[in-house]
């Protein structure tokens, strides 16, 4: 026997909801609007929201003269709003107030690493080319290092000077155990290091609960799409968790095999088999409960 649960933590976080709703109410009086990238990393919402008039684009010129545009809660740095002044775009400006937080953060924070002479180096902990990074970087004229993991440290550790101010950020949806590792290795190497706790509450929530959750199921399907950061973090806290997750984009995916018997009934096949459905920030709460049905029926 099979029962399903679906993660009462998972789905949209308040940025991406937020977004979507203002796009959702511009376009209740028009026939289309602008988002500049994805307003949410999954393929399904956004062929959903494509069917009400919302345009991927890649870049503002894509954008015709004199058109909406929607930001992401993922935010932009000032060029871009630059951009748009100067091509006479309304901008509907869906970055969450999260992010500009920490936008904000980092200007100050740059200011003090270099004021009085001073030259001491910002890092992000985040994904390089991901656009709340990029967004992060254009506070700051691209002064500062990036890296994305424990390895990617070590190789930037030599570029630093420690005898000067080092202040330290997180991409508001990283992994704040990973957070913590890089931040305690860069602590260690100098006394005048500053690390900045701005990783979402959100996102950190989400953490600890998935991985309870994870264990309390034997067999759990992750939700995401392809180029969801948030995902990928998430998934991979929960295959670690449990061996048994799947990583999924829609009920299509499924593999009923999953669910079939072992030889030596280590599935529990004769007793329950208990499946959890999650996923990440950008998974919408209608894809969770399509594939909790999709499982009910295999
Ligand atoms: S994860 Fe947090 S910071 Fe990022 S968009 Fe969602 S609510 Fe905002």
């Amino acid at each position: 026997m099979v029962t399903v649960d679906i993660d009462p933590g998972s789905g949209f976080c308040g940025g991406v909801i937020r977004a979507i709703s203002r796009a959702e109410r511009f376009l209740d009086g028009e026939d289309h609007l602008f988002s500049l990238g994805a307003i949410v990393h999954n393929e399904a919402e956004l062929d959903r929201l494509g069917a009400e008039g919302l345009r991927t684009v890649a870049s503002l010129s894509d954008v015709p003269e004199s058109e909406t545009v929607l930001i992401r809660a993922h935010g932009e740095p000032p060029a871009t709003y630059d951009e748009a002044r100067r091509r006479g775009l309304t901008v509907i400006d869906c970055t969450c107030p999260v992010v500009l937080k920490l936008q904000e953060h980092i200007r100050e924070a740059y200011a003090r690493l270099h004021a009085g002479g001073l030259h001491g180096t910002l890092l992000i902990f985040g994904k390089i080319g991901h656009a709340e990074v990029l967004g992060l970087l254009g506070q700051v004229g691209g002064d500062a290092i990036v890296v994305e993991d424990r390895a990617m440290l070590e190789t930037v550790l030599p570029r630093i000077d420690f005898s000067e101010p080092v202040e330290i950020f997180s991409q508001t949806t990283k992994s704040p155990s990973e957070y913590a590792e890089i931040c305690a290795r860069v602590r260690s190497l100098g006394s005048r290091v500053t690390v900045h706790d701005t990783i979402c509450a959100q996102v950190a929530n989400r953490h600890e609960h998935l991985a309870a959750f994870a264990l309390a199921h034997d067999i759990l399907l992750f939700v995401a799409g392809e180029a969801s950061s948030n995902g990928k973090v998430l998934f991979d806290l929960c295959r670690g968790v449990n061996p048994r997750t799947w990583r999924i984009g829609s009920p299509r995916d499924i593999d009923p095999a999953w669910f079939r018997a072992e030889p030596d009934g280590a599935d529990g096949a004769s007793a329950e088999l208990r499946v959890g459905v999650c996923g990440a920030t950008s998974t919408p709460k209608w894809l969770l409960e399509a594939v909790a049905d999709a499982v009910r029926h295999t």
